[in-house]
């Protein structure tokens, strides 16, 4: 018989619930009575099988077991004290954030840069509002893309649209859904009233001073914010670690390029397209934990194969802020941790933790627990004027933060941009940056003057947005 998993979908911070069989191969099928997504999936969510590549437990290309990569685990980490880094995406439950936190002390990277953030903004860029709330809005206003980056949040969008609700896109490229569209360089000309609520989002490719600027725009209109993030359990995590020192990817990368940092620890987090490839180079010892193969995988000295998510017993969080138990038994992760602390991590005290920071007797899907909303105070923000000039734009969505080819090996760009390079139907654009140079299939598409959308990774990139040379 084939054994049936009601799990959460990891592409995404909007916490899609979905069912996944063991059948010979993994099969998706839909869960109707899950509240964030009433059973609906995008792309990534129907595609999920492909994501949980089998790993095996490894160290230095032998396979061996959990156990014993565990303790190799902790050997090395020993024998590096003073320079290790911890890095976890969010991509685990909370139960096993807690454990890690624990294990990483004062050296604990999430990605995202909220250094450079005042600490009163926490909470706001933690936990976002409900898609209800959403849907009840009465003018809402997009800094994302939602069909590509959070795709399930567009049925929100329309439900609002039918109730009435205006809806302002800032964004390169026109959205279908939008009443009105403004370019990222022209935001001054964006009104904002108490009325509006606007959608944006947080994670490790985040710009801090376009980040405090919408938070700065949020607040002199008074109108409410709420951040989406890219992994399974973003808001989790960050509301769990409120109170410890987090650092970024930026400050990971420098620490590790100026020999500050030899062993990085990667707990369910492949940072291989965020993190260059000569500074993962540098490292001494490369450790990994996770439930499925990828390229950070290929490149570990040691691999430790816990469970896959959706065998994990444990609570997320999504971007609401709703609590959602995974339905696994699997806590295999959560020893494997145990093993490298020295301890034994029990599930239960763990799980009474979190319910603890979350201020809720039991995890219940249907509610969504009551969190705190503080005001922020005054921001100073310095955004960079946004470059006008010939810029490769990507779109960041759940394909390319996993590292999953998808079928979107084009740009998308403007039909006088294409006119003007006399491109013809089915030609290629050469696009060039740095002294690379790369030939991509295009779409036209209303997307602003100059700017190249993508949606995959083409290696020329710096960043989200990359300055570039375009020809026919
Ligand atoms: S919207 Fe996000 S959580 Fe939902 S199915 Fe798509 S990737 Fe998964």
């Amino acid at each position: 018989m084939a054994n049936v998993y009601s799990t959460i979908c990891p592409g995404c911070n909007f916490g899609c619930g979905l069912y996944v069989r063991e059948n010979g191969k993994l099969e998706v099928d839909f869960r109707k009575s899950s509240p964030a997504n009433a059973g609906k999936l995008c792309r990534f969510g129907m595609n999920l099988p492909r994501l949980y590549a089998p790993v095996k437990s490894m160290v230095d290309g032998k396979e061996t077991t959990l156990q014993e990569a565990a303790k190799e685990a902790a050997k090395r980490l020993s024998g590096s004290k003073g320079s290790v880094a911890f890095l976890s995406f969010g991509n685990i439950t909370c139960e096993e954030h807690l454990a890690f936190q624990k294990l990483a002390e004062s050296s604990l990277y999430s990605g995202v840069d909220f250094e450079a953030l005042p600490k009163d903004t926490y909470q706001t860029l933690s936990v976002g509002i409900p898609y209800d709330e959403i849907e009840a809005a009465k003018h809402i206003v997009l800094f994302i893309d939602p069909y590509e980056q959070y795709p399930l949040i567009v049925r929100r969008l329309l439900s609002a649209k039918k109730k009435g609700a205006k809806i302002t896109s800032v964004w390169w490229k026109d959205m279908p859904l939008a009443d009105e569209n403004i370019r990222p360089a022209d935001v001054s000309k964006l009104q904002l009233t108490k009325d509006s609520l606007v959608i944006t989002d947080f994670h490790p490719l985040s710009d801090v001073e376009q980040i405090k600027n919408v938070l700065l725009l949020a607040k002199n209109a008074g109108a409410r914010i709420t951040f989406l993030k890219p992994f399974a359990n973003s808001t989790g995590v960050y509301i769990l670690s409120k109170d410890a020192k987090q650092k970024s990817l930026a400050t990971l990368v420098e620490d590790i390029n100026k020999g500050a940092i030899k062993t990085l620890f990667c707990l369910e987090s492949d940072p291989v397209d965020l993190i260059p490839a000569e500074t993962l180079g540098k490292l001494t010892n490369l450790i990994v934990q996770t439930g499925s193969a990828s390229a950070i995988t290929a490149k570990a000295h040691v691999v430790i194969a816990h469970e896959p998510l959706y065998k994990k017993r444990g609570t997320l969080i999504n971007s609401e802020g709703r609590a959602q138990a995974l339905g696994g038994a699997g806590t295999s992760g959560l020893e494997a941790l145990g093993v490298i602390a020295g301890t034994k991590f029990e599930f239960d005290s763990l799980h009474e933790s979190v319910r603890k920071a979350l201020g809720i007797a039991a995890v219940d899907e249907f509610t969504i627990p009551k969190y705190d909303r503080p005001p922020y105070g005054a921001i100073q923000a310095a955004p960079k004027p946004i470059d006008t000039k010939t810029a490769l734009v990507s779109i960041y969505n759940p394909f390319l933060w996993f590292g999953l080819a998808d079928d979107n090996d084009f740009v998308e760009l403007n039909l006088n941009t294409a006119r003007a390079l006399k491109l013809i139907k089915g030609a290629t654009l050469k696009i060039k940056s740095n002294g690379s140079a790369i030939e991509k299939r295009f779409k036209v598409a209303p997307v602003q003057e100059n700017v190249l959308l993508a949606g995959r990774k083409f290696g020329i990139e710096k960043g989200m947005l990359t300055p570039v040379e375009i020809s026919r």
